[in-house]
């Protein structure tokens, strides 16, 4: 048995999952999952098209309407969300392949980050299900005057390849401890694991309609999922050009939103700051998943005095990552998703150089086979290069310098982005002076690229998106209130 022949015995689920029954798409269509690092073929998996999205939104309305689910209680939801974060936990080693093959990422790493992080969501919003409450509001004294929360109904989630099954999770958990029933659209890049968790989902016990999984493409599935004039929320997470088109495809049908998008994410390392520990993480931040972060540290702005010393330092460690097949153990970096990816890093690597930038490390492909990029520093980079300004999504990461806390404001707030920043610095008057200024969603001090299930994450706007995932905050995109007003007699 080839490595593919096992992998595809892991992932016996390629047809679309509608209404709780495995079927092929009605147009017949078929399209190849690629393993990144080989270039070669996982599995053929069902094409959704739009009678399929018609029938996966039909079928999650049936369900959002009629059958077991808008009959459970809150604490049964939670139960079937941590029974759901139970079969994670058991079958971990099974997703950690899956996710690991399909998306390119270190082995190492998807254990570590991706299938945790997923379950501690699982879990949070297990925790919510039973709590999600109204309040009684006393606005007159002849009434009493109360709100519920209820569910917003169908929700449509779109989500990207760069962490495929954590970003559906982000989504899935909170819409299902609310009581959503969902129609989800994998990336077409990573189509496997969002199948594994449908199935997973039935096994845990979620009635048949509830969560329906249509892999297919975003020009197609996609576009028929984000104008479907029977969805009532649609949560994206993906790149802002898809985001402007789902805002006008919503604005149709007047559908409620919700926009994780990109970043450019700026970490701000001052004079006093710890050298060593700042160019460890801030390394980390800028080369975890091969840079496709969208909150990846790509503009490392220093402070002019250390700047030489920052640059070597960092230079040295970005030659020292080892790139590698995602299977071996040790590595640090796997290819990026796509050719199209490929060439789209390898092309904003070009433009850095002929901008001026100088490249201290890096700068190529690796190798001929698979997608694989060299960790690439670039420094001399000014706020005005394409390189400082634009989302990359690869292993790139430029380095600016500041003269004072002024100049480290403008460089690190003059993006079109305001998804998170770093701050590096032990002075604590100055870590909450930088928190207050920076435009961003998330500051980290003196650490960088934690996320929790418990903390709200996302823009301030722009480029970066509307709205926000994770956190209890993340209960208001799925459910709406609702005043009951009971009149008293007399
Ligand atoms: P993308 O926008 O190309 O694709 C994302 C999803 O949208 C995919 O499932 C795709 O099929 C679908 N899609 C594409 N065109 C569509 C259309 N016309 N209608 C409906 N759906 C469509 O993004 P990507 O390249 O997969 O992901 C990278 C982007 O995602 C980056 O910009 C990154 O910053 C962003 N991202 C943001 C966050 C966050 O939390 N803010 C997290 C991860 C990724």
């Amino acid at each position: 048995m080839n490595a593919h022949a096992k992998l595809f015995a892991l992932a016996p689920r390629t047809k679309l999952l509608i209404g709780g029954d495995w079927g092929d798409a009605a147009q017949g269509k078929r399209f190849a999952t690629l393993n990144p690092a080989t270039e070669e073929t996982i599995a053929d998996v069902a094409e959704a098209g739009a009678a399929d999205i018609d029938a996966a939104v039909a079928a999650a309305r049936r369900a959002r309407k009629s059958g077991p689910w808008p009959m459970m209680s809150g604490a049964e939801r939670g139960r079937i969300l941590n029974r759901l974060a139970a079969i994670l936990r058991e079958r971990t080693e099974e997703l950690v392949q899956l996710e690991s093959i399909d998306g390119g990422k270190p082995f190492a790493a998807t254990r570590r980050m991706d299938i945790p992080a997923a379950i501690d969501c699982l879990e949070y919003y297990a925790g919510w299900a039973d709590k999600i409450a109204g309040e009684v509001i006393p606005a007159r004294r002849d009434a009493l005057t109360y709100t519920q929360r209820v569910p917003v109904g169908v929700v449509a989630v779109i989500v990207p390849w760069n962490f495929a099954l954590m970003n559906a999770v982000w989504k899935i958990a909170p819409a299902l401890a609310c009581g959503c029933t969902i129609v989800m659209k994998p990336s077409e890049l990573t189509p496997l694991s969002a199948l594994w968790l449908g199935a997973a989902a039935l096994e845990a016990g979620l009635p048949p309609g509830v969560l329906n999984i249509v892999p297919g493409f975003g020009a197609d599935a996609g576009a028929a999922l984000v104008s479907h004039k029977d969805i009532d929320k649609i949560s994206f997470t993906g790149s802002p050009q898809t985001g402007q088109f789902i805002m006008r495809a919503a604005a149709e049908n007047i559908t409620r939103i919700g926009l994780e998008l990109g970043g450019k994410s700026p970490s701000v390392v001052f004079a006093d700051a710890n050298l060593d520990q700042a160019v460890r993480q801030t390394a980390s931040g800028a080369f975890f998943n091969a840079g496709q972060v969208c909150s990846a540290a790509t503009r490392i702005i220093v402070d002019h005095s250390i700047h030489d010393a920052f640059v070597d330092k960092l230079a040295t460690r970005a030659r020292g990552l080892r790139l590698g097949d995602p299977r071996e153990a040790d590595i640090n970096l796997g290819p990026v998703i796509s050719q199209k990816q490929m060439d789209r890093v390898l092309s904003y690597i070009a433009i850095g150089k002929a901008e001026g930038a100088q490249t201290v490390s890096g700068g190529a492909r690796s190798g001929d086979r698979g997608y694989f990029i060299e960790p690439t520093v670039f420094a001399g980079v000014t706020g005005d290069m394409r390189v400082a300004r634009e989302e990359i999504f690869g292993p790139v990461v430029s380095v600016l310098s500041f003269k004072d806390e002024e100049e480290a404001v403008a460089l690190a707030n003059g993006t079109a982005y305001s998804l998170a920043a770093a701050v590096w610095t032990k002075d604590i008057d100055r870590a909450h002076r930088m928190s207050d200024r920076l435009d961003a969603g998330t500051v980290w001090i003196n650490t960088y690229g934690p996320t929790d299930a418990r903390l709200p994450w996302g823009g301030m706007g722009g480029q970066s998106g509307i709205g926000r995932d994770l956190g209890r905050s993340a209960l208001d995109n799925y459910s709406e209130q609702k005043v009951v007003w009971l009149q008293r007699a007399g």
